[in-house]
This record gives C-alpha cells, structure tokens and sequence, in this order.
C-alpha cells in the first residue's frame, strides 16, 4: 500500500489532533530502536449510494490491540468503545468520503538509549486512503519462504509487535525479489503458518481448512469473518488443524485473508498451479460474501459494522 503523505492530513498524536506534518518523535525514541510498538490495521469502507463510511470490526481490533499492548506492557488507558469513538472523531476531522485504512500504533517512547523500558508510552491513530493492496480478483502466485515464521517462545507472533515484522518482511522481500507476489511461512516444525502479512486457508476434499492459533499465525478478524461465513452461508466444514507444505501442493483451492489482503485467492505456489491455476470456485464465493458483508451489503452481518457518519447526520461534515 503506497501513500504519499499528505502534511495536513489529521492523525491522533501525543493525545491530540495534529496535522500529520507536526506529528514528530525524537530519533532516539525506544521502538525505533528495539521494535517496541505494537499496531494494528483496520478497514472502513465507503458506500457510495448509502453515503456512508462502514468501520470493519473497530471493536475487535481494538479488543485486539489492548491485548496485544498489554504483552509489552503498554496500558493504553482507553477503552476499545472509546478508541472506536477516536477513530470516528479522526475520519470525521478528515472529512473523508473513500476507502480507509485506519492504522493505530503504541509504541514505548522514552528517548534514551538502552533496552530496558520505562514505563514511558503512548499511541497514534492514522487513517489514510486505502489504494488496494493485492490484485485479489486475479488470484496471486506464492512461495514458501526459506525463512521461518517467529516461534511464540521468541516473539509472540500473535501480538501485532512492530520488531516481529522484520520476520515478514524478510520473507516477502526474498520472495518478491524471486518473483512471486506473496510468502508463505512455515513454522520450525515445518507446517504451514500463515503468509507475510495474511492468514491462509486450503480446500481440500470439499473442506476449508486453516492453521490454528498454536502453529504461530496472528489470530486474525478477517479469518474469522471467513470461518463465520463458510460455515453459515456455504454450510461448508472448517477445520483448523496443522498443514503441511505438501498439502497445500495438493489442495483444490487455496486463498489468503486479512483486512488488507482481503479474500485474495492463491492460483500458483512455488511453480505449482494450485487447483487447475485459476480462481477456485468457493474462494470466489467467500471472496463475494466477505466483500458484500463488509460493504453493507448482507443485513445479517450488520453487526460487524459501525457508521462513521450516520449517528451525526444533519451536524456531519459535508
Ligand atoms: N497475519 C499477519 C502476520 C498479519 O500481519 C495480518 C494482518 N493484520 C493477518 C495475518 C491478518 O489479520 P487480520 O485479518 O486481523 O487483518
């Protein structure tokens, strides 16, 4: 996801609304150093004949977030319906009518050099225009990463924690510099965990089936937005168990998710087509459910949903 940044755009900084211009830390800030931050990515979507801006699951995320914070003991004194709020008041400020992507981060701030933390640490929230993120229509070619994925007992890839990204990013480097779109992870046991920055599902025999939160994935909300509606739109049997790389070699279809990524479909891992190499036929149904529910579309799943500008129609910005 690339972005210019824009000086006046308003981000949440040091306990304010600031122009993204004046939002400055200190070079010696500690998660710059030692990678001490901990984010998260969320989604809003625009719906053009509602006029409104959907916030995919900002209750979640948050809920996330303040349990991951709490790993590296970062207490951000606000609640998840209060950061949810924040964020509202954020997009607001910015007037935005597109597509968001919406990334808080906490970090440790105390500027001195050395790893062992203060109790110094605080947060920002920044919502940018979302451009897409991978070509999910199409489908993707993957590959399995020479690199591992970061075990629980090192850093806790659950927890969104800025330093354990070098781990990703060695991993989708390698792999984009091979040719390929995105990488997937095997765990030091060697079965699969997840991609770079997405979780993975196969089908097999008709099933979904994905890793469990034990093979070291990030539990991810668009995962289970996924195992939600194949179970009760498709009537499909999930099964979260360990896979193996062979496995994946062998499966019918094979797709990523995450708030970015989305429901992007695997056509081809390391030189294999992965089914007959093209779109299989229940991640595009999965792709479309997860789509339509995020967009407003499916009144059943409404409640995954909270309007940005409808409370405050009539006073809302124009
Ligand atoms: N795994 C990793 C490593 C990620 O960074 C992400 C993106 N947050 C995901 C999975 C997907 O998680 P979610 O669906 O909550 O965005």
């Amino acid at each position: 996801m690339l972005y210019e940044p824009d000086p006046n755009l308003v981000v949440y900084f040091q306990n304010r609304f600031v122009p993204l211009g004046e939002a400055k830390l200190s070079i010696l800030t500690h998660a710059l150093h030692y990678g001490t931050g901990v984010f998260e990515g969320i989604r809003a979507y625009w719906n053009s004949s509602e006029r409104e801006l959907y916030l995919v699951r900002p209750g979640d995320h948050f809920a996330r977030w303040r349990a991951n914070c709490g790993l590296l003991f970062i207490d951000l004194g606000a609640t998840a319906d209060e950061l949810t709020q924040l964020t509202i008041d954020l997009i607001q400020r910015n007037r935005f009518e597109t597509d968001l992507y919406i990334r808080p981060i906490a970090y440790r701030s105390a500027a001195r050099i050395g790893i062992h933390p203060d109790d110094r640490y605080d947060f920002a929230l920044i919502a940018i225009p979302y451009e897409g993120y991978m070509d999910s229509a199409r489908g993707v070619r993957a590959a399995v990463s020479s690199w591992r994925r970061v075990e629980d007992t090192a850093i806790p890839g659950r927890g969104k924690i800025c330093g354990a990204y070098v781990n990703s990013v060695l991993a989708g480097e390698e792999v984009r510099r091979n040719g390929y779109d995105e990488a997937i992870f095997l765990t030091e046991s060697g079965h699969v965990a997840e991609g770079a920055s997405c979780n993975i599902f196969a089908v097999r025999h008709g099933k979904l089936i994905t890793p469990p939160p034990s093979d070291n994935i990030l539990e991810g909300i668009t995962r289970e937005c996924v195992i939600d509606l194949a179970r009760r739109e498709l009537n499909v049997e999930v099964q979260q168990r360990s896979i193996d790389r062979s496995e994946l070699y062998q499966a019918d279809e094979v797709f990523f998710t995450g708030t970015a990524v989305e429901v992007a479909p695997v056509v081809e891992i390391d030189h294999r087509p992965v089914g007959h190499g093209r779109v299989g036929r229940l991640t595009e149904e999965l792709r479309r459910l997860y789509l339509d529910a995020t967009h407003g579309r499916l009144i059943h799943y409404s409640h995954w949903l909270t309007h940005v500008y409808k409370p405050v129609r009539g006073g809302a910005p124009a």
